[in-house]
């Protein structure tokens, strides 16, 4: 993405990673989809069930252009739910990075709703930068799909 457009709100922008996932033009694992929002299992996930929420429309971050937050807030509440239900997680965290300084790195606002297992507690451990084999986001992927 361009730095130009690293500030933009338009419905779509084509060089971005999620507004591509949104359209299904690039894969994903989709656990949620409502008017405002989808939310898809993060390829890198800190703990089992890290999931992202965007906007389907295209908006670089939280604090920019017409608020993202609110409208996509009831997504967000119901995909934490879900997850604590279904993964039988202990707890949650739910944040969100704006803009490069805060160490936000893809440009399509999101927020990250990380379940949480009594085994790895506390905000020290909520950023595991370990590889997750593509088995593992499997097997959470059909957890979440089977308590539909
Ligand atoms: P940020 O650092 O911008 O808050 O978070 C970006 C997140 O997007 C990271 O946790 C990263 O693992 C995730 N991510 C980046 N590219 C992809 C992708 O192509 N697919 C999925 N599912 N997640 C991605
Ligand atoms: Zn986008």
């Amino acid at each position: 993405m361009s730095k130009s457009n690293r500030r933009s709100e338009t419905p779509v922008e084509p060089e971005c990673i999620f507004c591509k996932i949104v359209a299904g033009d690039l894969p994903s694992r989709r656990i949620y989809e409502d008017d405002h929002a989808i939310a898809f299992l993060d390829i890198a996930a800190w703990h089992r069930g890290h999931t992202l929420v965007v906007p389907k429309r295209h908006v670089t971050d939280m604090i920019t252009g017409t608020p993202s937050l609110p409208e996509i807030a009831s997504s967000i509440d119901a995909v934490a739910r879900m997850l604590m239900h279904r993964l039988a997680a202990d707890g949650m965290n739910i944040f969100s990075s704006a803009r490069d300084i805060a160490g936000q790195e893809v440009f399509h606002m999101h927020v990250h709703v990380v379940p949480r297992y009594a085994d790895e507690p506390g905000l020290d451990l909520l950023i595991n930068r370990g590889v997750v084999p593509d088995g593992e986001l499997e097997s959470v992927y059909r957890q979440i799909q089977a308590g539909a």
